[in-house]
Parts: structure tokens; C-alpha cells; sequence
């Protein structure tokens, strides 16, 4: 995708929203560290969903931005941020534990709100990623079928880096976790989202199944993190 850095904002929208067309797929475009006039750029031709990684720069950005926008947590959740997102957050991505659902459960009943969420999957199990490992669902499972405040409506991973044949091999685990929860009955869990697929293997994880893409990159080109 070496190319997609030299095209407009507009211009990379164009081309991934035509690979997602026909398909009822969510876009959701990843702006971490872009700067607000990026994010109005793409909500200017009609983009709403947008994905932040780290609550205080949503915090930051938020406010600066249309209230119609979605905003998806994609990014690990500490529970001292919980507070910071009760009520402005449209999905979390990234219920990871049953520490980090009771805290969401005592936030957002205190409101009289519900939290999204989707339970992230640390599919490769890789040490340097958040996310449960699959032995440990059923567990988190059993917690939010406890809940009154916290919704699952579906599954979340960031696969390892690799080949093709290992994007899809992850792909098609997950896929396959989340078409066996779904033939199953739960309280307050349903299996609506398979959230992934990034700029360089979203269009495998399409024919893997996903339900939403998660694209930064293929969008607004490079991330500097030096800045
Ligand atoms: C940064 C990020 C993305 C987007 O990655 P790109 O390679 O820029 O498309 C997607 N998902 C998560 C969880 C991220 O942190």
C-alpha cells in the first residue's frame, strides 16, 4: 500500500470504500495520532465511524469534533479511564477482562448507561498484545452474562504480523470462535461484530468473514510518532 501515502484523505476513502461495497461492511477509520482537520476531512465526505487508541487523545479530540460521529475505543482500556469515556463512546473494542467489565458494569450503571463492547481475542497469543487468550472466554463469558450495564456484541484481534497464509489462518480462528458463540443462547451477548482486518490485510480478513474493518493508514497515510 506504498502508494496509498501519496493519495489524498479523500482519494484512499474512494478506494477502500469501494472494496467494502456490497458487503455491509463497517468502515471504522483509525486517526491516532492525526490531527482533527484529517478526521473533519474524512467526516466531510461522509465518514463516521472513527477509531482512537488511547483515551486521552480522544478526550482531546472529541469535543473539537461533530456529535454524530461514532467513536469506536480500539486501543487497551485502563481501568482509571474508565470515567473519562461513560456515555461518549459508541464501541469498545478491547473488553479484555473480567476486572476491566466490573469496572464498566459500576460506571455505567451508575449513569443509567450501557457500555458496547466487543471482547478483544489475543488470537496469536503474542506477549506484547492485549487481549484474552481463547481458554480464558468462556470465564469472561460467564461475567458478562452477569451484567446490566454491559453489552458484548461481538469478537475483536489484532492478528500477528505475517503472510497471507498466516492472516487468514488467524482469520479463520476467529471466524470460526465467533460463528460457534453464535449458535449459542447468552445473556447480554450476541455475535453481531467480528471486528478485523487493518490497512495491510483488510481485505483478506474480508474474505475471512470480518463485519468492520479497522483502517488508519490506507486513510490518512503514514503515522509519524515522533512528532
Ligand atoms: C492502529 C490500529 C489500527 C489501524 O492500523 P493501520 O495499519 O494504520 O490500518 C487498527 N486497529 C488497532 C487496534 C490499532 O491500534
Amino acid at each position: 500500500m506504498k502508494e496509498t501515502v501519496l493519495l489524498s484523505i479523500e482519494e484512499n476513502l474512494n478506494n477502500v470504500e469501494a472494496d467494502l461495497k456490497e458487503r455491509k461492511i463497517t468502515l471504522v477509520a483509525v486517526s491516532k495520532t492525526k490531527p482533527v482537520e484529517d478526521i473533519k476531512t474524512a467526516y466531510n465526505v461522509g465518514v463516521r465511524d472513527f477509531g482512537e487508541n488511547k483515551v486521552q487523545e480522544f478526550m482531546k479530540k472529541q469535543p473539537l469534533l461533530p456529535d454524530d460521529i461514532r467513536w469506536h475505543l480500539i486501543g487497551h482500556l485502563q481501568r482509571n479511564k474508565v470515567k473519562y469515556i461513560v456515555g461518549k463512546v459508541y464501541l469498545i473494542h478491547s473488553l479484555d477482562s473480567i476486572r476491566l467489565l466490573n469496572e464498566l458494569e459500576r460506571r455505567y450503571s451508575a449513569k443509567k448507561l450501557t457500555a458496547n463492547t466487543l471482547i478483544q481475542i489475543n488470537i496469536g497469543r503474542e506477549e506484547s498484545k492485549t487481549g484474552i487468550y481463547v481458554d480464558d472466554l468462556e470465564r469472561l463469558i460467564g461475567a458478562c452474562e452477569k451484567c446490566t450495564s454491559v453489552k458484548v456484541k461481538g469478537l475483536m484481534a489484532v492478528i500477528p504480523k505475517g503472510d497471507e497464509e498466516s492472516c487468514r489462518h488467524y482469520f479463520k480462528e476467529m471466524k470460526s470462535i465467533f460463528e460457534d458463540l453464535k449458535k449459542r443462547e447468552f445473556k447480554n451477548i450476541s455475535m453481531d461484530i467480528l471486528s478485523m482486518g487493518m490497512t495491510h490485510d483488510y481485505k483478506i480478513a474480508i474474505e475471512e468473514g470480518s463485519t468492520l474493518v479497522r483502517v488508519g493508514e490506507g486513510i490518512f497515510g503514514k503515522r509519524n510518532y515522533n512528532k
